[in-house]
Order: structure tokens, then sequence, then C-alpha cells
């Protein structure tokens, strides 16, 4: 309540800036996961790995945007690639010059991703690796796992009930527990050649930073190939864990692979891509080829700005870089949450803050912490001048350094040592 109203008091511009969405918007929002009580903050810049509030608060910016602001704000390479394509028209009615390059780049990062296809965005690229799954089968059934999160009309939180639908496409969902090796191997076993695809995160993404067993994605690959169905990595927020993503990591090649987030530079993206008897299919010049359209599929700001990211900055040592970072920051936190039900779980740069003692490895794990100790974390720590997901997610940008990461473990233990008696 306290942390709350002091929230209030601080922020009268994102206050009336809420207001005034609320006219147009529902709730006030466009993206639900920005929405939190009391209202959420407007952001009128960033630089690096800063941003500004509509308040004039500066915070660091640890939520990296979900994933896709890998590169922090205005990254000079990233951004004189796209000045460059404003100068030159950017809906140019065909082919820019930099989509095969920026393919070409994508293919040498993900070799699984023998042909690909751009979208845009991480949500339809699973759209399109189902809908390819399901047509090159000719079966309906998709099986996907609780906690899962694939995209805004493909979410499956802990409770889905596949008969509700929700706002989800309508396919023939099958839901199991994440990291149930067995019992995935039941599901798919009793699908049988009904199965068209198993869709899967290597690791729980916004479901909790919930890395995937190897194992039960052994089984999967194993499952999936006895069946004749397609296994889909979704690794629109993982395939930044390692150069070639979490399957080249883990060693396990899937059918299909979804990318989304930071590979465009910043720009909207999404990419699907695999093995080439699927994503043939899509060569125009066959007579039975599925279409596949989108205006801003192949858009010359994503296809500049994700060509200069992928071969000009982010490079695999860069990479390694930002993953062994977040594997120390990780750990410190975890020192600082020793004895105390908090733990941060994850990989590389990606991790998230849970209140809870209990082991997590399932979507259900995750469901049972505590939100309003997260939601007490998130305003101390915002109060503190550090900006997170709602969640308690982090995924770091190039631009945080060790001192931005010193202060953050500093304040996480200030923020220990004042609520104690509240985690
Ligand atoms: N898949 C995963 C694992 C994601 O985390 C997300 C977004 O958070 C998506 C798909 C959807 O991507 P987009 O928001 O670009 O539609």
């Amino acid at each position: 309540g306290a942390a709350r109203a002091r929230y209030v008091a601080a922020n009268p511009a994102s206050s009336a800036r809420y207001t005034d969405a609320l006219a147009v918007l529902p709730g006030g929002n466009t993206r639900t996961v920005l929405f939190h009580e009391p209202f959420p903050l407007g952001i009128v810049r960033g630089e690096g790995c800063v941003i500004w509030d509509a308040d004039g608060h500066a915070y660091v910016d640890l939520l990296g945007e979900y994933t896709a602001g890998l590169f922090g704000h205005s990254d000079p390479v990233i951004r004189a690639a796209v000045v460059e394509a404003l100068e030159n028209g950017v809906t140019l009615s065909g082919h820019p010059m930099a989509e095969a390059r920026f393919a070409a780049a994508v293919a040498d990062r993900f070799p699984s991703m023998e042909l690909l296809r751009f979208t845009n965005s991480g949500t339809e690229a699973n759209l399109m690796a189902l809908a390819t799954a399901t047509v090159a089968t000719g079966r309906r059934r998709v099986l996907v796992f609780e906690g899962a999160y694939h995209g805004g009309v493909l979410s499956f939180p802990a409770g889905y009930d596949p008969k509700s639908g929700g706002v989800n496409v309508p396919h023939e969902w099958v839901v199991a527990e994440y990291n149930n090796a067995e019992r995935a191997r039941d599901a798919i076993r009793g699908a049988g050649d009904e199965l068209a695809a198993v869709l899967v995160e290597p690791m729980l993404g916004s479901g909790g930073c919930i890395p995937a067993d190897p194992d039960f994605l052994a089984v999967l690959r194993a499952e999936t190939e006895r069946a004749g169905a397609v296994l889909i990595f979704d690794e629109v927020m993982t395939s930044r864990l390692a150069p070639g993503g979490r399957q080249a990591a883990l060693g396990i090649r899937p059918d299909l692979t979804t990318l989304g987030k930071y590979v465009g530079g910043g720009m909207s993206f999404g990419a699907f891509g695999g093995r080439r008897d699927l994503m043939a299919r899509y060569d125009p010049r066959r007579p039975d080829a599925l279409a596949h359209a989108g205006t801003f599929n192949n858009n010359v700001l994503t296809m500049s700005a994700g060509l200069a990211a992928l071969t000009r900055v982010l490079t695999p040592a860069a990479l390694a870089a930002l993953n062994d970072r977040g594997e120390r920051l990780r750990a410190e936190l975890n020192r600082v949450f020793a004895g105390l039900p908090a733990r941060a779980t994850g990989l590389g740069s990606l991790l998230t803050v849970h209140f809870t003692d209990r082991p997590l490895r399932t979507g259900a794990d995750v469901a049972l912490g505590d939100p309003l100790r997260k939601e007490l974390f998130f305003f101390d720590l915002l109060h503190r001048g550090f900006h997170l997901a709602r969640r308690g997610m982090v995924a770091l940008s190039l631009p945080v350094g060790d001192d931005e990461c010193t202060r953050f473990v500093e304040a996480v233990a200030d923020f220990v040592d004042e609520r104690r008696h509240l985690i």
C-alpha cells in the first residue's frame, strides 16, 4: 500500500498519460503485459541502458523490452543502418537488398534453419510454423506445455483449459506439464498419428525463466520423430542464450524454429524456418506452393537493422560476454537471497526473481509464487532506480555493465534488509 502510494505521488505525468489513454485504449493499453495497477509509467526516452519516464525519473533499463531490447537504446551501428535505410525510402514495393543478406545471416547463426521466412512478430512466426506442421502432416493436434507463452493468441498459463479457448487461435491443443518427460511421451504416444506438432520453448520465458531439462527436450525430439510429428522450438526468447540458440547449446535439432525479439535489431521482427523439405513448400515456383504473405515481412527498417545487428554488433564473443554477465548476476542475487524464500531462475542473460522456496520446474510451480511480494519488489526496485518486468524478469542488454549490475545487487540487498519481515 505505502509503496504504491509513493509511486502515485511520484508520477503525476505518467498518471495523466494513462488517464488520456483510457479514452481510446481499453484499460489505456495496447500491450496487456505492460499493464499494472495503479497505472504504468509513460516512457519518453532511452539511451544506452537508461530510460526516462514522463516525470523525469531515470531508470536502469533491466527489462530490455522483454528480450527484444538486447542492443540497448540507440546502438550507434544499428542507428546508422536505420538512418541510411530511411534516407533511401522505406516502403519500396519490392525486395530490399538487405533482405536475402539478413536471411543468410540468420541461417548462418541457426543452422537448423535451412530455409526461413520473415514475419512481423514472434506470434506470427509461431502461427506460421504451426500452419506448416499441420499442412505437412495432414494432422490437427498440437502438443504445448503449461506455462508456455508463444504469443498473444498462443498463451497457455498454468490451469489453461483447451476447451475454454480464450483468445487462442483454434487448434486441437493438447496441454502437458513442462519438464515432465514421461507425461510428454505418453501424450505424444496417446495422440498417435493425429499429432501434427510439438511446440516448446527450450526455457519457459514469460512463464518465469524455467529452463527445460535437456532430457525432456531429448525425449520430445525422439518421440516426435517416432510419431512423424514436427518438433518446433520456439526460440523467440532463448535464441540469445548461445550463438546458435539453445538448440545449439544442447545439440538438439528441431524440425522448425521460430525467432523474434532482438534478432531484428530492435525493430518489429519474427522468423520461422527449418527443414528444407518443410520450408520449400513456400517456394512460389511450385505448383502446390503454400501462400505466405505480409506487407511488412521484409520491411526495410527491420531488414537493415537486423542485418547490422547480427553481422556487426552481436558477435558470438559479445553474446558470450552478455550471457556470462547474466550468470554472474544471477549467482550474486541468489547469494543475497540465501536463506530466504526467494530465488533468481534462468539462464545466461535472462532471469526472473521468484518469491517461493519450492522447486521451480513447471508452470504450476511458478504460479504458486507470491504475487504481493513480487509487486513489492517491483515498486521498491523502481523507487531505487531499476526498471524490471512487473513479473520480476530481467533481460540484460549489451550496454548494461559491471557498474549497473553491482548497483542492482546492492539495491536488491537493501530491499532484502528493509523488507526481510515481509519476504
Ligand atoms: N514466443 C515467445 C517465447 C515469446 O516470449 C514471445 C513474446 O514474448 C512470443 C513468442 C511472441 O512474440 P511477439 O511478441 O513478437 O509476437
